[in-house]
């Protein structure tokens, strides 16, 4: 974990944010969803939700109901895949791709390794799971 607060923001910077906490290890998530959402794996990250600041004065972040649950933030200017939030989780998934480096992150686990794309093998750097397995701890605040 960097020292200070780590920031991520999209493509064009319209949206941006800081978190002032800890965010989890990397979950590689291989699903239909992110696949046709983020154009590929998507890797995920996250932070308790009271610890994160979004930066958003041109109105561009928008959310995506992506399930009942569930919903997608992209920016509406650039298209970038930012969030993932889910009303029954009190973190927020980020997008490891948006951080600043370094991140002082590590990959932790590849999931839904079953709806992964079919022109590449999932690497052996990380423990895979076929479907989703049990939540990956947070860090503590
Ligand atoms: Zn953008
Ligand atoms: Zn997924």
């Amino acid at each position: 974990m960097a020292e200070g607060k780590a920031s991520g923001r999209c493509l064009c910077g319209g949206v941006s944010y800081t978190v002032d906490g800890p965010l989890r290890d990397v979950i590689v998530c291989h699903c239909n969803e992110c696949r046709r959402s983020s154009g590929g794996q998507w890797h995920a990250s996250a932070a308790w939700r009271d610890t994160v600041e979004i930066e958003d004065a041109g109105g561009k972040l928008a959310w995506y109901q992506s399930g009942p649950k569930s919903r997608r933030g992209f920016c509406r200017e650039c298209g970038a895949s930012l969030f993932f939030d889910h009303d029954e989780r009190d973190y927020l998934v980020v997008n490891a791709g948006n951080l600043e480096k370094p991140t002082g992150l590590k990959l932790a686990r590849h999931i839904f390794t079953s709806e992964a794309g079919d022109y590449y093998d999932v690497p052996d750097d990380a423990e895979h799971f076929e479907a989703y397995p049990d939540i990956l701890p947070m860090p503590e605040k």
